[in-house]
This record gives C-alpha cells, structure tokens and sequence, in this order.
C-alpha cells in the first residue's frame, strides 16, 4: 500500500515535471535550449570489439602502441556528434559509426580519445595527425582530397535550410535573395549559399550552434546546411523551427585520415561495411538520426576506396 502511495506520489511529480517541461519548451527557457537530444536508444548498442586486428598502416600501428585511437568529432549537432556538457559524452550517428570502426580496429569506446574538431579545422587536425580518424558530417570532395584521404561514403545528405517557424517567405535557395543566412567556415553549404546566384547575405560563424541561436533570436532569417544536420536542430527546437525545400546539393559523408595510408582506409571500409550487412548500421540510424524525423536510407556505394 505504503508502495503504491509513493508511486503514485512520484507519477504526480513527473506529470508536474512534464507539464513544467512543456511550458518551459512553449515559452523558451534557457533550459530548454540546453536540452540534449534523446539518445536513451543508443544504450542498448554495442560492437563487438576484435581482438588481434592487424592493419598495415602507420597511424593504426601508432594508435596500438597508445592503446588509444583518437577520433575527432563534432560536438554541436543532435543527433549526429553531440557532447553532452554536464557528463562530456559524445553521442549521435557519427559517434555510433567511429564506435563501430574503432571495434573493428580493436579499440573499445573506452579507448577512444575524442577531439571536438570544427569544420574549418578538420583537413588540418587530419594532416598534422592531431586526429587518427574524422568523423563529421564531412562531405567528400576533390578539394579536400588533395590534403586528406577518405574512407567512403557511408551516408548521403544534402544541404537544405532551417527557418523559423512564422517565416514564410524562405521556401528553398532560390528564395533567399537578400535574406540573412548563416553558415559556417570551413563547409561545403557556406560555398554553396555564396553563389552570386542565390543573392544571399552570408554570414559566416564558426559553429553551428551559434547560427542557431542567432537564428532563435531573429539576427538572421535563415542557417543552412546539411538536412540531417538541420532536422536536428529543427527537432531540439520544436515549436520553433523548421526545414523547408528540397535538398540542393550532394554531400556524401566520409571517414577523413591522412593521405596515402591505403591500409588505413581499407580497414575502415571494411569496418561500415561489416556493420551495414550485420545490421548495426540501421540499428544505430534509428537510435539516432531516425529520433530527429529522419527517414532511414539504404546506405551509398562506397567509392574510396571501391
Ligand atoms: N557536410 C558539409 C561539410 O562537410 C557540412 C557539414 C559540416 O560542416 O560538417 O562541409
């Protein structure tokens, strides 16, 4: 009986707390900007890690003698490679993917070093060799390919914008002529918005969040990016925002690693592959991406290598 009360007692608390939590999403408190997206699901993932695994390659030779491999990350988009602040946990598709290849690699999560790499400093952290793998949204293209090599890809977006919910005037890229967009250093949708064609006016800021929020405060009227990327932020801030248009470029998601390690970028290959036939790979889409309305796609061909 006395049980009973108490649950009782508590499911009052939590309905309060949910009703306080919603109003507190309807009004827009700081907290619940703060909120970190819901990957409860990814608990229940793991990935058997290989024992022995040999590679012929100099950075995955290096990363055993440190016992550790080091794998940047992004650390500002939901869903994708998020870190929580209050425990520095990383989460999202993305982290799911290096999760898998380190398995492969023989390296367990918690021999994963993780380093949170911006955009503009990705082809950089990758060459100096402050990362042994990049693994962030990171759109496989000629340019990036004379300093990097890729493992890939392993996903398909393409850019789209995010607006606030009221606007009605931005419908997709050729609706944005002397509208105020943000974007960020360093990625493919920034080069793509400054087409004199689209007639935008860009502003360019270093990390996706900071876009957002001054999307959320009015300073501009739109960010773009990667869909995957933005149906995150559009599902943290519900109520809020919202994508709009078709996607209006290609961006195939690859495993950055230093130029010339063949060996490298076979193994890792090898290790999304595995996952994608054994059936991690869905599992972790829809623990993840599939949480912000993403519908789940058949995984692309790879191209690097074939
Ligand atoms: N996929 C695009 C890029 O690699 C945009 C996302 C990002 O900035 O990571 O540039």
């Amino acid at each position: 009986m006395k049980l009973r009360k108490s649950a009782a007692t508590a499911a009052v608390v939590a309905a309060l707390a949910l009703t306080a939590t919603a109003c507190g999403g309807k009004e827009g408190s700081a907290g619940d900007k703060q909120k970190g997206p819901d990957t409860s699901g990814t608990k229940a993932l793991s990935y058997d890690v290989k024992k022995d695994a040999k590679v012929d390659s100099p950075v995955f030779e290096a990363a055993k003698k440190r016992g550790k491999i080091v794998i940047g990350a992004k650390a500002d988009q939901p869903f994708l490679g998020f870190q929580d602040q209050s425990t520095k946990e990383y989460s999202g598709f993305d982290i799911e993917i290096a999760k898998m290849i380190a398995a492969d690699l023989g390296f367990s999560p918690k021999q994963i070093e993780w380093k949170t790499v911006d955009s503009g400093a990705r082809e950089t952290a990758v060459s100096k060799g402050d990362v042994d793998l990049m693994i962030g949204t990171y759109t496989m293209n000629d340019e990036r390919k004379k300093q990097i090599d890729f493992a890939g890809p392993y996903f398909h977006a393409g850019a789209s914008l995010l607006v606030r919910k009221d606007e009605k005037d931005i419908k997709g890229p050729e609706t944005v002529r002397d509208k105020k967009v943000c974007s960020i250093v360093g990625s493919t949708p920034l080069q793509n918005i400054k087409k004199p064609k689209y007639g935008a006016k860009v502003s360019e800021l270093s990390k996706y969040s900071e876009c957002v929020a001054q999307l959320l405060n009015n300073q501009v009227d739109a960010v773009t990016t990667d869909d995957a990327i933005l149906m995150g932020y559009a599902a943290q801030n519900e109520g809020k925002l919202k994508v709009v248009g078709e996607p209006f470029s290609d961006e195939p998601y690859g495993v950055g690693m230093k130029k010339g390690d063949a060996g490298l970028q076979k193994a890792v290959a090898d290790a999304i592959k595995a996952h994608q036939d054994n059936g991690d790979y869905k599992k972790a889409y829809e623990a993840t991406l599939g949480k912000s309305g993403s519908d789940y796609q058949d995984p692309p061909a790879f191209t690097d290598p074939k």
